[in-house]
């Protein structure tokens, strides 16, 4: 049967990502980003033990540096580094902010253990140790966008007007020193920019927060024009008693790959890295305006789904990972945009963010009607069929409509939520808030079933070890995972260009994102026992890959059986064995259909037990259950082989006939109610039945010939039972 194959192949599949986890496992840990640590010797680790936070003064008015938002969270360059720093020591240093002088003064005395912001100027050295640089900003001469004037080296400046903020000593000595430069003196940073932009001056000095402060005013005309040989080192000072503190920083510094510093400085200083000029690759060809776009864009900022392994979630680093973040990653290298990710504890909550614009894309999302309200979608990312898990120990589904009101565990808000409930309305859904709940819900047979996609389930059934869970069914539906991007203002211009990129990744990347997050099981730390590590994990998953395959191949030989069984189950009615409502629908379509394109005639007969009510009244239920199982089986033998006598309701049965016209059914119906009327189930009680006699007319549909039945029925039980009435609608 085809459905024990699916299985078949599925749990196959099972196996194969068990197989594939498990050598991915052995091989990729090097790749995992937040896994390296680095090597602290005895006495840093006691000192970090010692020294539980390391507290870092800076000026609150430092941006980007230090950028303080209203409920005093601080974020910003300076911020992203030490967190950086934190994750690879274990070490805490934080952030306090207020006036640069004050802190200066708060680090001489103790009150802060040091300084972040600052360079090693010597007036510093008599109270704090410096780190190696961990910013390098190098003196640029900026100019507007296109660079009208073509300056591209310093004689270029000879004969143009430099614009100088009123006050900048450093940048008015430089200017000096170019020889036929004229000087616009201006007051404030915004007066500076739009000289520069209306061409009122040709070009200005600056460094990386030049970019930032004009993208954040809102005039992001800026280029860089060329570099000057002045840079600018920031370091972190720490106080002189402390020099353990030093040492665990330049550790953490130094294994900052330079890709990362380039990533965090573009995140916060502007649009374009310092010295890079846009690197877009692979096949990425945007046009001008997207050029534009991207280029102008200093950070796009980014909700996720934070719980929906293995596509995306959020780790206790509040790093975005899974398999879209590792494609969003391939687009933000090949854009060289940088995606900042608003933290969320759950999807709802990303949701909202979006709709109040406070992400500008949202990813993994399916493309509903409801969403298009406020977002507009790239093509897929990845696309994945959606699946009902049960236990074990349950049948197959054939068809998810033959599951009935069983409970089925479906994650609220999530894209499968939003998919099936259109096509499934009759579905008994109960909502949970996350995976774990659902396999749990289902473990503990709380719910029938679970539906998600295949790809998730699959990795948290392994990463859960839930073994009594399978994949029973799929659905004739397939999430679509794209980019959900704004709709205001130019956002949706973003759309083709992310497709440009989404087209780039080819096959074999895909594969990879995929083997690399689906069945993995996670570990944190790589430590000495590594191999040994692994080769248990590997070996744990030979055993399971083992065990399930014989489970399963015992299963099979029972499945098929099942399956059998079950397709009756379906179809039959439980106490009669007599077709059931849902086989007695499908014959009824099958016969109309045939009947309405063929000009075949047909016919239905509609019995109700009379008095049935005092059957159960007078002998209880149990008697008027032997009643019924007797009465039909009586009345099938009353009918025709080619006749179909199906359950409708309680005491209600349904006869199909073929090929038969109304006078021959009305016949027929008479047939039957004699045969029964001459039965004694119960000792002297006669037991009868009224029928109501219909012939199908192709100008009506079912429905209208069932309350033609219906209304006849009435009738004979009107006139007094167990007789039979007819609808002639050519009368
Ligand atoms: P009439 O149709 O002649 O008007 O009278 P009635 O008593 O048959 O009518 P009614 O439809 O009100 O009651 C049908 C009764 O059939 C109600 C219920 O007790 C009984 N019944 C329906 N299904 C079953 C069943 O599966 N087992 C038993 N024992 N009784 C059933
Ligand atoms: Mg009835
Ligand atoms: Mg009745």
């Amino acid at each position: 049967m085809s459905q024990t194959l699916f299985e078949n192949r599925v749990s196959r599949k099972f196996v194969v990502y068990l197989w594939l986890a498990g050598l991915l496992f052995s091989f990729s840990n090097h790749s995992f980003a937040d896994i390296e640590k680095i090597v602290l010797s005895a006495e840093e680790k006691t000192f970090i033990q010692e020294h539980p936070t390391i507290t870092l003064g800076s000026d609150k008015s430092w941006e980007p540096y230090i950028i303080v938002s209203p409920d005093g969270n601080i974020t910003g360059y300076d911020a992203e580094i030490l967190k950086k720093v934190n994750q690879l020591t274990g070490a805490n240093f934080t952030l306090a902010v207020g006036k640069w002088a004050s802190m200066q003064a708060k680090a001489k005395v103790h009150k802060i253990d040091g300084l972040s912001t600052g360079t090693a100027a010597p007036g510093r050295t008599s109270y704090l140790n410096f780190s190696t640089p961990y910013l390098t900003l190098q003196k640029s001469v900026f100019v507007s966008t296109g660079n009208p004037q073509s300056i591209k080296k310093p004689e270029d400046l000879q004969d143009k007007t430099i614009v100088i903020q009123k006050g900048n000593l450093a940048d008015i000595k430089l200017a000096k020193q170019y020889q036929n430069t004229h000087i616009l003196y201006v007051d404030t940073v915004e007066e500076l920019f739009s000289a520069l932009s209306t061409g009122t001056a040709d070009a200005t000095f600056g460094n990386g927060a030049t970019l930032y402060l004009a993208n954040k005013l809102g005039m992001p005309y800026l280029h860089i024009a060329f570099h000057l040989p002045q840079q600018l080192d920031l370091v972190f000072g720490i106080r002189k008693d402390w020099p353990l503190a030093i040492s665990i920083m330049n550790k953490a510094l130094s294994t900052l790959s330079q890709h990362e510093k380039v990533r965090i400085q573009t995140r916060w200083f502007s649009a374009q890295p310092i010295s890079q000029v846009k690197n877009i690759q692979k096949g990425v060809t945007l046009s001008a305006y997207e050029k534009y776009l991207v280029e102008q864009t200093p950070s796009i900022r980014m909700c996720v789904g934070p719980n929906w392994l293995p596509f995306t979630f959020i780790n206790e680093n509040k790093i975005y990972q899974g398999v879209t973040a590792d494609f969003m990653a391939i687009i933000s290298e090949r854009l060289s945009t940088n995606f900042t990710l608003v933290p969320t504890s759950n999807w709802s909550e990303s949701i909202a963010l979006m709709k109040e614009k406070s992400c500008d894309v949202i990813t993994a999302i399916t493309p509903t009607e409801a969403r298009r309200q406020f977002l507009t979608f790239t093509q897929p990312v990845l696309t994945s069929p959606i699946v009902l898990a049960t236990r074990q120990d349950q049948f197959f589904i054939k068809d998810i409509n033959n599951i009935g009101k069983k409970p089925v565990a479906v994650i609220k808000d999530s894209s499968a939520a939003s998919l099936i409930k259109p096509y499934y309305p009759q579905l008994n859904i109960v909502e949970v808030t996350s995976i774990k709940e659902a396999l749990n819900k289902l473990s503990e047979e709380k719910v029938f079933g679970y539906i998600d996609s295949l790809e998730v389930i699959a990795h948290n059934v392994n990463k859960e070890n839930h073994l009594n869970i399978k994949i029973s069914s799929t659905l004739p539906i397939a999430f679509d995972l794209a980019i959900g991007v704004r709709k205001d203002n130019d956002w949706p211009a973003w759309v083709p260009i992310f497709n440009k990129v989404i087209e780039s990744i080819s096959d074999e990347e895909k594969r990879q994102i995929l083997n690399r997050w689906v069945g993995i099981q996670y570990e944190k730390d790589v430590d000495y026992n590594f191999i040994w590590s692994t080769l248990a994990v590997i070996a744990v998953f030979i055993f399971l890959g083992i065990y399930r395959y014989q489970v399963i191949a015992g299963y099979n030989k029972k499945l098929e059986e099942l399956n059998q069984e079950l397709a009756k189950q379906a179809m039959t009615d439980q106490l009669t064995q007599l077709p059931n409502r849902y086989l007695l629908d499908k014959e009824i379509q099958r016969v109309t259909a045939t009947s309405k394109r063929y000009g075949e005639v047909f016919s239905m007969v509609l019995f109700d037990l009379d008095y049935f009510k005092e059957i159960n009244d007078e002998y209880g239920h149990q008697k008027g259950d032997e009643v019924l199982i007797h009465a039909t089986h009586e009345m099938n033998q009353a009918t025709r082989d080619a006749d179909l006598l199906g359950r409708w309701g309680g005491e209600e049965f349904l006869l199909v006939c073929p090929k038969t016209d109304l006078q021959g059914a009305i016949k027929l119906a008479h047939k039957v109610r004699e045969h029964l009327a001459r039965q004694r189930f119960i000792a002297d009680r006669q037991i009868t039945v009224s029928a109501g006699v219909a012939e199908f007319h192709e100008s009506e549909n079912y429905q209208s010939m069932l309350k033609r039945l219906d209304d006849s029925l009435y009738l004979a039980k009107q006139a007094g039972r167990n007789t039979v009435r007819y609808s002639d609608i050519k009368q």
